[in-house]
Formats: C-alpha cells, structure tokens, sequence
C-alpha cells in the first residue's frame, strides 16, 4: 500500500500539482490585481482588494486566512517535492526556501493579532521585512520571488532531459512519449 506522499509524487503528481499551480496562479494574480488597483486606478488601500476581495471583503483583511494560505502554500510544495528530480528540483527546492522565510513573516504577523500587540510600535500588526518594503510591495514581490522559481521548476519538469526524465515516476513529462518513438 502506497503512502499519501507516495501517490502524491506517483500517479497522483500530474493532476495535483495541474490543482495547486491554478490555486498558486489565481492567488498570484490577485496580488498583482490589487497593485494594479493602487497604482494605476489609484483606488484607496483599503479598497484595493483584488478581485475576489471586493466580494469578499474579510478575504483580504482576515490575517488568519492570509497565514493559512501561506501554510498551504509551504505545505504544498513540500509535499510534491519527492517528484522532482534534476534541475526541477533545484528550482522547486528555491521556491521552498523563500516560501519557508515568506511563511514566518506571516506566522510573524498572525502572531501579533492573537497576542493583540504589535511589534517595533507599529499601529498595524508589521513583520521584518516590512519594515523596509510597504506590506502590497512586499507580499506582492514575495508571490513573485516564489512564483517564478515555480515556473521554471515546472517547465523542467514537463521537459526533462533523458536523465531526468530515467528518474522520474509520475506521469508529468511531455517528453516521454515522443522518446518512445
Ligand atoms: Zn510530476
């Protein structure tokens, strides 16, 4: 009996990971709605909130549901790690580093709402970053830095050289099949 993670990486990679990178790719692109919302329609922050937000206010301004989103997001790429192999997984392994340190400024600001004071004597809960880069820049550039190393992870995945791919036990690779020709 396979394990979770197992299946996961196996025959379950394909259609999983196909999942997470349309939840990844939808929460991406509403980072860059809101920026979009701030400096180009020059629309108020606090009405800047992409746009599931503007139906669903709480979306944006629950810090819970921003930390568990990162959790999930942390999660999610530990979890389909084991499937990539080669250079997919140099980058996938990036992506992991920089959404671990992404995930503590948010475990950093959840924090500071439940403990019900704010660090640095900041009027809004503030993580470390932060106190460099405004929070839109800054998650913003975070989605991206880990995002991208993302894309490449899976463009390396979907086309692995015939090392990689000997290696490989799901069902991802688009260039199996034309191999076996
Ligand atoms: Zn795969």
């Amino acid at each position: 009996m396979k394990s979770l993670i197992e299946k996961l990486n196996g025959p379950w990679h394909k259609r999983a990971l196909q999942t997470f990178m349309v939840i990844v790719l939808a929460h991406w692109a509403e980072h860059l709605v809101q920026a979009y919302q701030v400096y180009v329609l020059h629309w108020p922050m606090h009405e800047a909130r992409g746009v599931l937000g503007q139906a669903f206010p709480w979306l944006v301004h629950s810090e819970a549901l921003h930390y568990s989103y990162a959790v999930i997001m942390l999660v999610g790429i530990w979890a389909f790690l084991p499937g990539f192999v080669g250079r997919a997984r140099t980058w996938w392994l990036a992506a992991l580093v920089i959404q671990f340190w992404h995930h503590i400024e948010h475990a950093l600001l959840q924090g500071q709402v439940i403990a019900g004071h704010t660090l640095f004597g900041a009027a809004q809960p503030t993580s470390i970053i932060q106190l460099f880069v405004p929070r839109l820049e800054l998650h913003l550039v975070y989605n991206t830095i880990v995002f991208v190393p993302m894309m490449i992870g899976m463009y390396y995945h979907l086309f692995p050289s015939a090392p990689e791919a000997s290696h490989m036990h799901c069902t991802c690779s688009l260039r199996l099949h034309s191999l076996t020709t």
